[in-house]
Order: structure tokens, then C-alpha cells, then sequence
């Protein structure tokens, strides 16, 4: 799972020096506070203090479990619903 793909689906990113940035979605960002390293796949605000991977992003902007998240990325994989028509 690409950290940078689901990021930049709802962040409009920058390329900085050794990472990425772009205005943080958890707070009200002026700067861009929002961090995402492509080479660790993990994100991190300078903002608010967020940080961590695909997942915790997700669960942050969707306000889901972790355990919803993971379901809902299984289901995307792999859409068995869609093939039985
Ligand atoms: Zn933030």
C-alpha cells in the first residue's frame, strides 16, 4: 500500500527535500505541517502531532477503526461483489 497514493488523493503534495509535503487534513493547516516519506511509507504532522502509515491515515480521515479500514482495503482488492452479476 502506497502511503504517497492515498495521501495525494486528498492532499495536494509538494516535493521537498527528502520527502513530501502538503497542508495537513487533521488540523487547520496555513503552512504545509504534513510530512509524507515515500522510502518509509509513513506520514507526519509538525502541526498537530499525527503521524504513522496507510492506515492511520485512513483512520484519521475517515474517523474509522482500524479494523474498518482494513476491511474496506481487502474489499477494494478484491471485489467479490461485483463479479457475481
Ligand atoms: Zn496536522
Amino acid at each position: 500500500m502506497n502511503l504517497v497514493d492515498i495521501v495525494s488523493k486528498h492532499v495536494l503534495l509538494q516535493q521537498s527535500r527528502k520527502a513530501l509535503k502538503g497542508r495537513c487534513p487533521f488540523h487547520k493547516d496555513e503552512t504545509t505541517s504534513l510530512m509524507v516519506n515515500p522510502s518509509s511509507n509513513v506520514f507526519k504532522c509538525f502541526g498537530c502531532g499525527i503521524e504513522g502509515g496507510p492506515i492511520e491515515f485512513l483512520m484519521a480521515l475517515e474517523g474509522k477503526s482500524r479494523n474498518e479500514i482494513i476491511a474496506k482495503l481487502a474489499n477494494k482488492n478484491f471485489p467479490k461483489e461485483k463479479a457475481s452479476v
